[in-house]
């Protein structure tokens, strides 16, 4: 059983890469068009916090949907929008030994723009990585000792999504203090 449970791990952790990839060279040409609808922005995070919970594994952490269930629906491709917050919550829990992780909604009246929030307590981002974090195949301390894997595609294929949608992604981040990642839809 549990060799099966790593084979399925290794499974979606390699279809995910592969799409990455795909999606990379896809936005690198703009050829990406979004299927945008009305999106409830509760029920988009709930489904990613579940499918992200396994990724906890024995820390003392846990992540919390604080959107409130009335906020007003937003303009988004469903799968796209999955999509970011998959990355960004996969980040944030990754990246947290202990602690929180919180993704909050609040929707500015004056211009009509919802800002989504994936704050972490982790271990943060020096100042000087905060640029490079975005650009493709790069990593915040890029060593060879580092500790966590990934490929660094993450926040690049997030950052044009969002763009895409014609928001923009920012950090905000004090070090061994934890990180926030905010888009606009
Ligand atoms: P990957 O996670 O595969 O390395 P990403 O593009 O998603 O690639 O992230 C790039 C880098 O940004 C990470 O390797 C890490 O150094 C840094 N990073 C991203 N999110 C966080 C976070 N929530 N806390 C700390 N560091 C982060």
């Amino acid at each position: 059983r549990r060799n099966v449970g790593m084979i399925e791990q290794s499974g979606k952790r390699l279809s995910h890469l592969v799409n990455d990839i795909l999606d990379f060279s896809k936005l690198r040409n703009r050829r990406i068009t979004l299927d945008r609808i009305p999106v409830g922005l509760f029920s988009a995070v709930e489904m990613v916090v579940e499918l992200s919970r396994p990724l906890i594994g024995e820390k003392k952490m846990d992540v919390y949907n604080v959107v409130s269930k009335d906020m007003s629906l937003v303009l988004a491709d469903p799968n796209r929008l999955q999509q970011i917050l998959f990355n960004l919550v996969g980040n944030a829990i990754k990246f947290t030994e202990q602690g929180y992780v919180t993704i909050k909604a609040d929707l500015d009246h004056q211009t009509q723009r919802v800002n989504v929030a994936v704050e972490d307590s982790g271990v943060g981002i020096a100042l000087e990585f905060r640029e490079r974090i975005f650009r493709a195949f790069e990593q915040g301390d890029g060593s060879s000792q580092r500790e966590y894997g990934g490929t660094g595609l993450g926040l690049a294929v997030s950052r044009e999504l969002v763009i895409a949608h014609g928001g923009e992604l920012k950090v905000a981040s004090a070090l061994g203090m934890g990180t926030t990642m905010s888009f606009s839809l």
